[in-house]
């Protein structure tokens, strides 16, 4: 079963104040009992016993005067016993046996039930204690009417003293067990009570100490709970840092471990969003600088790109007027005429370049059609053929069919040209290029141009995408950065593996249409 924290710290301290409750509960609860029977002896039992011994007194005092009756000659001294036996000797034997009564009455008010039937016998026994005197009276009344006359038949008088002693001795027996039994009562209830109050006070002293030791473990329990809190606070600490590698690490499943996982995964979540926040800034910062660049360089090219152009027109018209002029040597006419040439040359490849820079500038967003990758690759390589053969280079391609794209041709084949040129010039004579198409899996296509020419240096992969960035003598560096403009307006990647002096293979990837 699984409990949350604060029902675990909760339940400790339930725990806790269940068993200090207790604790006191059971102290109450003796001393009461306690009370209740030290009331019952010093207000009940011991009040009991001093009637019961005060009878026993009066009654051994009576039988030892009806002793002396037996045997009195004097009849002086008869009268004044008997005298003193009917006047005194009733009135205080009732009193007593009266108050008796009384007392074991009020004591049946507050004894414990299970005292009851005892209190209940004793009074009933001082009733009988009456009655048998009331009966021991009228005896003793007839043997004091024999006894005082100055010559009295002592037979009679002898056997009505006989019954009466009879009657004495047993009354004395009942009265010695009465006072017997309440004495030996008192002794009970008092070993009982130092009994109880020594387990009383074992347990008083036992039981806090084991509700101490309870709440011990309850704040234990509650502090090793508490304990990853710590390690919490760590981690959400090195994630404010940055630091998101970092996991915070706690096991388990209760509120803290929960909530440990959910700053994991928020940990994971915060790299993963700023990386993506780190490349959508690159990604920006290069579309800024590319619109700059573009901006100027179409200014630039625009400028350029009309007196190039009427330049380029008048150097075609010198070269045809040159036909018709007289010159005075052939080397000098050849000389002239070559000129012209590296001149023309020069206006073509800043023709080209002032168009690169305007393409790059104004790359209009691609128009699509459905095309297939087989047949445009197998078009532009058609075109390149020609260098290539003479350039000394061989061209192994690896064409799958059915590899349906949604592209603009103009652009795509623009890519196509400018990787194919770069491998040509990257190659010496001997080399191979391998263009190979294949699906990647159900949803992308990919395409390699690779090459066996000299390779890419480590230190130049970063920039290699980089507009104008170029290690040839001439070399615009716009290739590239162009190529992945489109490439990716075309919902694909271009990505680079090079092995300096072995050859470089440039992988595309596109959706499948
Ligand atoms: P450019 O061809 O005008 O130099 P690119 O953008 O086409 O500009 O290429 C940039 C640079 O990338 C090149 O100057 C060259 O250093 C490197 N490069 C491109 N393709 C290859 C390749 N196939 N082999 C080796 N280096 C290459
Ligand atoms: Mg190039």
């Amino acid at each position: 079963m699984k409990l949350s924290l604060t029902t675990r710290i909760f339940l400790g301290y339930a725990v806790v104040l269940v068993t200090f409750g207790a604790v006191s509960g059971f102290s109450v609860f003796t001393l009461r009992q306690n009370q209740v029977e030290i009331r019952l002896v010093s207000e009940g039992y011991l009040g009991l016993s001093q009637t019961v011994a005060a009878i026993e007194t009066f009654q051994a005092n009576q039988a030892k005067d009806t002793a002396r009756l037996r045997d009195e000659p004097s009849v002086e001294t008869r009268k004044a016993l008997i005298r003193l036996a009917r006047l005194y000797f009733p009135g205080l034997m009732a009193g007593r046996l009266q108050s008796g009564k009384e007392t074991a009455v009020r004591v049946l008010d507050f004894a414990p039930d299970a005292e009851k039937p005892f209190v209940t016998d004793v009074a009933r026994k001082f009733d009988e204690l009456k009655t048998r005197f009331a009966e021991y009276e009228i005896v003793a009344d007839q043997a004091f009417s024999l006894l005082e006359s100055p010559n009295p038949d002592w037979e009679q008088a002898h056997a009505a003293l006989d019954r009466l002693q009879q009657m004495e001795n047993s009354l004395s027996s009942t009265i010695r067990l009465l006072h017997g039994s309440l004495e030996s009562r008192i002794r009970e209830r008092v070993r009982l009570t130092q009994d109880r109050e020594r387990r009383t006070g074992v347990a008083i002293i036992m039981l806090p100490v084991v509700a101490i030791g309870v709440g011990l473990l309850a704040t234990g329990i509650a502090a090793r709970s508490l304990r990853p809190v710590r390690t919490l606070i760590d981690g959400v600490s090195r994630i404010r840092r940055g630091d998101y590698e970092a996991k915070i690490g706690v096991d388990g499943d209760d509120e803290i471990a929960v909530l440990a996982r959910e700053f994991d995964a928020m940990a994971k979540a915060l790299k993963e969003r700023e990386s993506q926040l780190q490349q959508k800034q690159q990604e920006l910062l290069r579309a800024e600088r590319l619109a700059a660049i573009g901006r100027v360089s179409a200014q630039v090219a625009h400028e350029i790109r009309n007196p190039l152009s009427s330049i380029g027109l008048n150097v075609e018209m010198l070269q045809e007027q040159l036909e018709d002029v007289q010159f005075k040597t052939v080397e000098e006419m050849k000389e002239a005429k070559h000129m012209l040439a590296s001149v023309m040359r020069e206006v073509d490849r800043l023709t080209e370049i002032t168009e690169d820079y305007l393409r790059l500038a104004r790359l209009p967003t691609p128009v699509k059609r459905a095309e297939d990758l087989k047949r445009m690759l197998e078009e532009v390589l058609g075109f390149a053929h020609e260098e290539f053969e003479r350039a000394g280079l061989e061209i192994v391609t690896e064409l799958a069919d059915d590899l349906p794209v949604s592209a603009d041709e103009g652009q795509l084949r623009q890519v196509f040209l400018n990787l194919i040129r770069n491998a040509r010039e990257a190659m010496s004579p001997g080399g191979t290029l391998t263009v190979k198409a294949i699906p990647r899996d159900t949803r992308l296509l990919e395409v390699h141009i690779s090459d066996t020419g000299v390779g890419i240096a480590p230190e130049h992969r970063e920039k290699l995408f980089e507009p104008f960035f170029t290690t040839k003598q001439g070399g615009t560096g716009l290739g590239l950065s162009l190529s992945r403009q489109i490439v990716e307006a075309h919902g694909g990647q271009i990505d680079v593996e090079s092995t300096l002096g072995r050859g470089t293979t440039f992988i595309l990837v596109f959706p499948r249409a």
